[in-house]
């Protein structure tokens, strides 16, 4: 099974696909904002949430449909399937075990994929709004 993509070249694509302020997130936060929800960017928690209200232990994150297997968009590149697979599986992974050190630390987990940011913001500002509300 030979690498077509250089090392330099796949660590390239991974850093852009995986940097922070990813524009979900940053969609995310300015509704969140506005609906006068005032929260941490990064938090030291396990996983960095990419937004936590540590008040209410409200901790959300955005998964990348492609970076998290999103059964809608994570579909794999035809080259290279077993890297891929092994590193989203492990991805997937350590998504549930920092959802179960959170919760064991009294974190309400809330997950979103990018693709519910893209076509219903709304319906993820009322989610984490009540998960807020609730906490309080
Ligand atoms: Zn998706």
């Amino acid at each position: 099974m030979s690498d077509i993509m250089s090392a330099e070249a796949r660590s390239r694509l991974m850093s852009k696909i995986r940097s922070k302020n990813t524009k979900p997130e940053v969609r995310l936060r300015k509704a969140l904002w506005h609906r006068g929800l005032r929260y941490r960017l990064h938090a030291d928690l396990a996983g960095k949430p990419d937004v936590a209200f540590l008040g209410p232990k409200v901790a959300v994150f955005i998964d990348g449909c492609f970076w998290h297997g999103c059964p809608e968009h994570g579909q794999l590149p035809k080259q290279n399937r077993k890297f891929w697979r092994e590193k989203i599986n492990s991805n997937t992974t350590r998504d549930e075990q920092v959802r179960a050190m959170l919760e064991g630390a009294g974190w309400k987990v809330l997950r979103f994929w990018e693709h519910e940011i893209r076509r219903d913001l709304s319906a993820v500002v009322s989610a984490v709004e009540s998960a807020v509300a609730t906490g309080r």
